[in-house]
C-alpha cells in the first residue's frame, strides 16, 4: 500500500490541550479501548525521573499516556502490583486474544514486533503506532533537570510535561506542579532542558535505523508542522499528523470516533517535507563526548553556560527574544 496520511484534533478544547499535537495517540487509544481493547504507552516513573510504559484499560487510564516524554524509556511496567519486563506482558495480553494497541517510539515497536516473533506469538490482535522522533534527550539530562527544579521549589514534583500549550500549540512550555502547591513553567527552548534536547541523544539515534520506509508500525503519528491558520485542518490548539503504512492501519484509522476527534485527508508528501525527522536522523555534535564529561563534572546548567559561549550570552539568549536578537546582531554588523 502506498504511504497515506490525515491530518486531525480533538473538537473539545479541553482534551485537545491535554495531548501534545491533536491527540491523534489517544484518539487511536480511545478507539481500541471502546472496542474493549488495551493500550501500552509511555508513562513517567512515579518520581518523574524516568520514562516506562504503562497499560491502559480504560479511558480514564489514558491521562497518564498523554504528551511526549521525551527521554528513552526503561521496557518494564509496573503490573499486578510489581515491575516485570514489558514485552513478556504484552505477549501475555496479545495471547488473551483481546486487541492490542502499543504506542511507542520505532525502535520500540520493531523490538516488540521482534519480541512476538521469535515467540511465535500472532500479531493479528496487535495494532502500532510509532511517533516521528527526533530522538529523545539522554537521560541523565532530564534526571539533573529534575533534580534541580526539586531543589530550587525544595519539594517534590507531582507533574511535568517538556509540552505544555500556555498559547496555544507553540511555543511549547515546561511545567512542573510541587507537592508544596507551587508551579514552575518556562518556554521549553529557553531552558537548558530545551536546549540539550535539541543536540544531545543516544549514540544510536544519530544512526536510526527505523526512518522513512523503514518504519515498521501501522500507523506513524505526529506534529502536522508546516500546517498554517489559512490551511484546511488547522487548529491553534495542535494538529496530529497520521502517516498510515498498511491495511491495519487503515482499519484503525476508521476505529476513531469522527464526532469527537476531526479528520481530514493530507498530502504525504507535504507532511514529510515539513517533518525532516520522519525520514532524517539528527547530527551528532562534535562536542558530544565533552557534552558528556561536562554533565557528569560540572552539571547540566554548567555544561549549557559554557555552550553559550559565558554566562552573559546565556542568559541574553534566554530572555532576548530571537528576533530582537536578530535584530541587534544585524545592527551590530
Ligand atoms: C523523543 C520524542 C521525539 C519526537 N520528535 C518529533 C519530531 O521530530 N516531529 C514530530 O512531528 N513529532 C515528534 N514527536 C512526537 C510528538 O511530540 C507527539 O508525541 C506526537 O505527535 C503524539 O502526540 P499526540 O497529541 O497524538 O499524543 P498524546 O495524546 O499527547 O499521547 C502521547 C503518546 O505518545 C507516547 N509517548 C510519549 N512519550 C513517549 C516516549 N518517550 N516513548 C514512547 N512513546 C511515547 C504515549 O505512549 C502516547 O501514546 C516526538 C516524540 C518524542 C517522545
Ligand atoms: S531516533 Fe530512532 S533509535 Fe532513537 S529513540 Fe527514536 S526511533 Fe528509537
Amino acid at each position: 500500500m502506498n504511504l497515506r496520511a490525515y491530518s486531525g484534533y480533538f473538537r473539545d478544547n479541553a482534551k485537545l490541550l491535554a495531548s501534545s499535537s491533536g491527540g491523534g495517540a489517544t484518539a487511536l487509544s480511545e478507539a481500541v479501548i471502546r472496542q474493549g481493547g488495551l493500550v501500552f504507552g509511555a508513562c513517567y516513573s512515579p518520581d518523574f525521573r524516568t520514562a516506562e510504559f504503562a497499560c491502559a484499560e480504560n479511558i480514564a487510564d489514558l491521562d497518564k499516556l498523554k504528551g511526549s516524554k521525551y527521554i528513552p524509556t526503561e521496557k518494564r511496567i509496573f503490573h499486578d502490583g510489581e515491575y516485570k519486563p514489558l514485552w513478556p506482558v504484552v505477549a501475555e495480553k496479545l495471547q488473551s486474544g483481546r486487541l492490542v494497541l502499543f504506542t511507542g517510539l520505532g525502535c520500540d515497536v520493531a523490538a516488540l514486533k521482534s519480541y512476538i516473533a521469535s515467540k511465535g506469538i500472532s500479531a493479528d490482535n496487535l495494532f502500532t503506532a510509532d511517533l516521528i522522533c527526533y530522538g529523545p534527550v539522554i537521560h541523565e539530562v532530564h534526571a539533573q533537570y529534575i533534580d534541580s527544579l526539586e531543589r530550587k521549589y525544595k519539594s517534590r514534583i507531582t507533574s511535568f510535561t517538556a509540552r505544555r500549550k500556555i498559547q496555544g500549540w507553540t511555543p511549547s512550555y515546561i511545567f512542573a506542579e510541587f507537592e508544596s502547591g507551587q508551579k514552575f513553567c518556562e518556554r521549553l527552548y529557553g531552558t537548558d532542558y530545551g536546549a540539550a534536547f535539541k543536540a544531545y541523544s543516544r549514540e544510536c539515534c544519530y544512526q536510526c535505523q527505523f526512518k522513512g520506509a523503514s518504519h515498521v508500525s501501522d500507523i506513524t503519528l505526529g506534529d502536522f508542522w508546516g500546517l498554517t491558520p489559512e490551511m484546511d485542518g488547522y487548529n491553534p490548539g495542535g494538529v496530529s499528523v497520521f502517516l498510515v503504512h498498511n491495511e491495519n492501519g487503515e482499519r484503525l484509522m476508521r476505529m476513531i470516533d469522527a464526532q469527537e476527534f476531526h479528520i481530514s485527508p493530507a498530502d504525504p508528501e507535504f507532511v514529510i517535507a515539513h517533518n525532516s525527522k520522519y525520514h532524517t536522523c539528527m547530527k551528532k555534535p562534535a562536542d558530544y563526548a565533552s557534552f558528556l564529561d561536562d554533565l557528569k563534572t560540572i552539571g547540566l546548567h554548567a555544561a549549557m553556560v559554557k555552550r553559550s559561549g559565558g554566562i552573559l550570552r546565556y542568559y541574553a539568549r534566554k530572555y532576548i527574544p530571537r528576533r530582537i536578537s536578530r535584530l541587534l546582531k544585524a545592527i551590530l554588523k
